[in-house]
């Protein structure tokens, strides 16, 4: 595998050389957090931006949470962004980034695969990173039909030395060439070791876990405008999108909530568009509802945002979504 990886390495931004030891722990780090949920190709230009705003974890420590919040957004998952900012703040108060799996586990948002990632890429240890394409790639080489099986014959796998190369190694085998669908067994170093090759029906392995079925919530989406501005809240900290920049909604229902929760003004109008959205949870479907007022009329908690400013907003996927349709009903 490590021979594998000499030749084969992905060349991606937040990665040092095979063999080097030179990986930066910060960019490892931020990398492992951005990659939770997101793909290499959606990550590749945002950590550029990232690591030119804020090049190290001391500028993090010092920005502020809602700054932050507004370079994540579009990539999901917003909790990811806080725990960031956190991280950073308890590195900085600690004196130094921990160089261990168990220490690097107290930190914010590092669970036991990113604290076993960064150990072995960043630091050299010798520690197991079991990520999807990880995985994936043990299954297969051990015939396992049972994902709970993976971690033990991953840990038998691993090498003392050069731990983070062949975490890495696993990773870019699993992307590149063990891919979930029509794995490349001929291009592959394992496949003279692969039982899931001489089985025959590599793809079989892991077994896939039935789907369990996603509810539906719905919601209403409020575009209140005025003087060529729109309303803006933030959303309460705790919750799905919490702390984010957002137009106004009710809360989700079970059944379509039409303009419950609206702010309270006159003339609302239910549009006929829909905003559907799929999260970890639930999917959820919004309908979109639009008002328009004169300045002296309103008392609105929020922030009037200038509707040609709105892409500087920051504002999670769903809502940029509605943005949009509002702004395609007014101006076709
Ligand atoms: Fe995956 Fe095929 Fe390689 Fe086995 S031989 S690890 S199934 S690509």
């Amino acid at each position: 595998m490590l021979a594998w990886y000499d030749a084969n390495a992905r060349v991606l931004p937040w990665r040092a050389p095979p063999g080097s030891n030179a990986a930066n722990p910060y960019r490892v780090w931020l990398s492992e957090v951005m990659l939770q949920q997101t793909t290499v190709a959606a990550v590749t230009p945002r950590f550029a931006a990232w690591i030119a705003r804020w090049p190290d974890f001391a500028s993090l420590a010092a920005a502020s949470e809602e700054e932050v919040m507004g370079a994540w957004a579009g990539l999901g998952y917003y909790a990811r962004a806080r725990n960031l900012v956190a991280c950073a703040r308890a590195v900085a108060a600690r004196g130094g980034f921990p160089t261990t799996e168990a220490e690097l586990r107290q930190l914010p948002g590092i669970g036991d695969y990113t604290a076993a990632a960064v150990a072995a890429i960043a630091f050299g240890r010798r520690a197991v990173a079991i990520d999807a394409n990880v995985a994936r790639v043990v299954a297969r080489l051990f015939a396992l039909a049972d994902k709970a099986d993976v971690p033990a014959h991953a840990e038998r796998i691993t090498p003392d030395l050069r731990a983070g190369d062949f975490a890495q190694a696993m990773m870019d085998l699993g992307a590149t060439v063990c891919t979930p669908r029509g794995p490349r067994c001929l291009l592959c170093p394992l496949r003279t070791e692969c039982r899931g090759f001489a089985s025959g029906t590599p793809e079989a392995f892991p077994a896939r876990a039935a789907k369990k079925a996603r509810p539906t919530r719905h919601g209403t989406i409020f575009w209140l405008e005025r003087d060529g501005r729109v309303l803006l809240v933030r959303r309460p900290p705790k919750g799905l999108l919490g702390g984010m920049r957002a137009l106004p909604t009710g809360d989700w229902a079970e059944a379509p909530p039409g303009l419950a929760g609206a702010p309270a003004t006159a003339g609302w109008q239910l549009l006929e568009d829909e905003v559907t959205h799929v999260f970890t949870h639930f999917r959820l479907e919004c309908r979109l509802a639009a008002a328009s007022i004169a300045a002296q009329e309103v008392h609105a908690e929020g922030e009037w945002w200038p509707i040609t400013d709105l892409g500087a907003a920051g504002l999670p996927t769903l809502f940029a979504r509605a943005a949009q349709l509002f702004g395609r009903e007014r101006w076709g």
